[in-house]
């Protein structure tokens, strides 16, 4: 049996800190650029483009353009060098707007690019990061497969040995930008018979012989985002695109995935967020019984629900942001931050539609496309199941952190000011 956890050395303990909720200069710049860059860009068109399926890839050539898809990747690679607080609001703002653009976030920078920072040699860095951070090329991660989601250390996607090269073989699908990305992060297996220990991770490119994509009609939510298939008919993949040891894929994998969750949760925060804004403008402007349905209490409960769960999705986003900018492992935070900010934006959209009535039906309104977007994100980057069961292991003491070979990078002005960073593995 495993010993019982102290408070001490969980990763719940108390590290020496100040803390500090004011935001910083940069942190206020980047939510009124992106504020304003969603208003400018996203919001005149929205329901328009959800409500007929219509995506529009020219909104990430702009995203490109302000400097948005590189935020938190260093300068020396083609981004922002912008911190964690920031780069949470960076996707608050975006969510706030419509997911779709949130997405693009979480796959790109969050799933592809900090997995490559993490744990690509330098020449891979240069050669797919750099265009990648400076959006010149749209990246993402296919992990899904027809039958294989929770259970990811059983991929059927193949990887056989052929001299210098692999062939892979095997189908992805439920990848988001699928049929819109130029490079694909994608996870295979050497050897089945190993499981986790067999996955492997390799970049491709599109126009590689046997790469095909299609896109997935009929979705819920999330309309003015693509999301398809990736089919693998025999790609001749060299070895220098393999992203870490043969075998190292399912660590490559969850290490993306502690930076994706970070941004579906920060992201979930902004869709809460939207929530209450049109809630708290509706009901002001909406009568009944001769009051503003706000000076009803039962009313009220649902308003005060919506913002306790903001601020405590906001504080668990920050908290992971703020492990994140010293480079310290975080997943059982952005895990906990991704889980509770996910199933309260659900909620948060269902009361929205409650207190807009039978308007709250129709997409007169915002709040149903906020309730069809926020399903997704109890669903993908681990659903809520999962969630629950990694806090159980946590807390019982059957889950430990080990420490990687090629460890996640702290932000780029903490690790400027902060030397305890020196000596840190930068992958190989
Ligand atoms: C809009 C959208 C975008 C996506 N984008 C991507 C992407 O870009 N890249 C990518 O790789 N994937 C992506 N996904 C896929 C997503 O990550 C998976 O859907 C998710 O991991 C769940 O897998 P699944 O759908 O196969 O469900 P399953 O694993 O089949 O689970 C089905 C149900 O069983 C439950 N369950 C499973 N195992 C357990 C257990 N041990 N204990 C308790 N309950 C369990 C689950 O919680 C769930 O309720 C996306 C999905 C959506 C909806």
């Amino acid at each position: 049996m495993p010993p019982a956890p102290s408070i001490a050395g969980s990763a719940f303990e108390v590290r020496t800190s100040v803390i500090d909720f004011t935001l910083t200069d940069e942190n206020r710049l980047v939510q009124q650029s992106v504020r304003a860059f969603a208003e400018a860009e996203i919001l005149p068109h929205i329901r328009e483009w959800d409500e007929k399926g219509e995506v529009h890839r020219e909104v990430f050539e702009r995203m490109a353009d302000a400097g948005l898809l590189g935020a938190p990747i260093p300068e020396a690679y083609g981004g922002a060098g912008m911190d964690y607080v920031s780069f949470a609001i960076l996707c608050e703002e975006l969510e706030r707007a419509d997911t779709a653009f949130r997405v693009v976030q979480s796959v790109h920078v969050g799933l592809n690019s900090l997995a490559l920072l993490q744990w690509a040699n330098e020449e891979q860095r240069r050669r797919w990061l750099v265009p990648q951070a400076r959006g010149e090329k749209l990246a993402t991660f296919a992990l899904t497969e027809p039958g294989v989601g929770t259970d990811a250390a059983n991929l059927q996607t193949t990887a056989r040995r052929d001299g210098a090269a692999y062939r892979l073989n095997g189908q992805k699908i439920w990848i988001s930008l699928a049929d819109l990305a130029d490079h694909f992060l994608v996870f295979a297996s050497v050897d089945r018979a190993k499981k986790h220990r067999g996955v492997t991770a390799f970049l491709l490119e599109r126009g590689m012989t046997g790469l095909t994509t299609g896109t997935l009609h009929g979705k819920l939510g999330i309309r003015a985002g693509n999301t398809g298939l990736i089919n693998l008919d025999d790609v001749v993949v060299p070895e220098e695109h393999r992203i870490g040891e043969e075998g190292e894929g399912f660590l490559v994998a969850m290490s993306a995935i502690d930076q994706g969750r970070f941004t579906v949760a920060s992201g979930a925060v902004g869709l809460a967020q939207a929530c209450l804004d049109a809630s708290l403008r509706y009901a002001h402007e909406r009568r009944t019984f001769d009051q503003e349905i706000g000076k009803h209490q039962l009313v009220q409960q649902m308003i005060a629900n919506m913002a306790k769960g903001i601020e405590m999705g906001r504080l668990l986003v920050w908290r992971a942001a703020w492990l994140k900018n010293q480079g310290l492992r975080n997943t059982r935070e952005t895990s906990l931050a991704k889980w509770h900010a996910t199933e309260h934006s659900v909620q948060a959209a269902l009361d929205a539609i409650q207190i807009h009535g039978a308007n709250g039906y129709s997409n007169e309104f915002p709040v149903e496309r906020y309730l069809r977007n926020s399903k997704a994100a109890v669903i993908y980057e681990g659903t809520s199941q999962l969630h629950t069961l990694i806090q159980a292991d946590y807390a019982l003491g059957y889950r430990e952190d080990r420490p990687l070979r090629c460890e996640a990078w702290p932000a780029q002005g903490w690790e400027r000011g902060n030397p305890r960073r020196d000596g840190v593995a930068r992958g190989s």
